[in-house]
């Protein structure tokens, strides 16, 4: 199986770059964030997300579970219910960044990242996928742009999807969670030393796309 890690901050396109890119080859495009964000979407729901220890207690009644169609599109579910659209939101954003950063929601979700990169060709993407999730990956990439070309994106993103926000609060998200994840003590958002640097600041999707492809094949 070929395993390709593209890890970066919010926003530097790694996930349409990774499903276009995964498209092209073939590849299933694997979102992790979407893992993050749908524990924190439970943990909102029962009004624990400020509560480590609960949060960490509710991982018990918790079942996560990624499924792909013939478009190799994602979708994930929680306890059964297809949650994929409902993970999208500024607000489930955040919480993913704070579950995240508690030791047991990350052993919790490492297994079935790992399975479904034993079993299949995948882009994976995330935060620590070079550096924990799959440190024997084919080919390790680090995606990145610069914060305010990340927040255009990330504002354009939501304004399309009908969202309302203000720039200046994406803006400032996109900081809060750089910050956050590249200070973590678990799994801190960095590039491992054997991962290839791509900046996608003032690129088009469709060149970083074809830069990341040829990385993969190794052009
Ligand atoms: O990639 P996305 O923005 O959907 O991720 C949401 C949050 O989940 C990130 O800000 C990060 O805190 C966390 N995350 C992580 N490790 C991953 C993927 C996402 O810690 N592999």
């Amino acid at each position: 199986m070929i395993n390709v890690a593209i890890d970066g901050p919010a926003g530097a396109g790694k996930s349409t770059i990774a499903k276009a890119a995964a498209k092209k080859l073939g590849f299933i495009y694997v979102d992790t964030g979407a893992l993050y964000r749908t524990i924190a979407l439970n943990c909102v729901r029962h009004g624990v997300i400020d509560c480590p220890e609960k949060i960490v207690e509710l991982l018990k009644e918790t079942d996560v579970k990624l499924d792909f169609d013939e478009s190799g599109s994602q979708c994930v579910f929680l306890n059964g219910e297809d949650v994929s659209s409902l993970i999208r939101t500024p607000e489930i954003s955040m919480g993913a960044s704070t579950v995240s950063k508690i030791p047991e929601v990350r052993a919790f979700l490492l297994d079935l990242q790992r399975d479904i990169a034993k079993n299949n060709n995948v882009i994976m993407d995330g935060r620590d996928i070079g550096t924990v999730v799959l440190p024997n990956a084919d080919k390790k990439i680090f995606l990145s742009a610069s914060a305010e070309c990340r927040a255009e994106r990330r504002y354009k993103e939501l304004i399309e999807k009908g969202v309302e926000v203000k720039f200046e609060d994406v803006l400032s998200d996109v900081n809060e969670r750089d910050y956050q994840d590249s200070h973590r003590e678990i799994a801190p958002l960095k590039p491992s030393e054997d991962s290839i640097m791509a900046d996608t600041t003032g690129m088009s999707l469709e060149d970083s796309t074809n830069m990341i492809i040829n990385i993969i094949k190794g052009e």
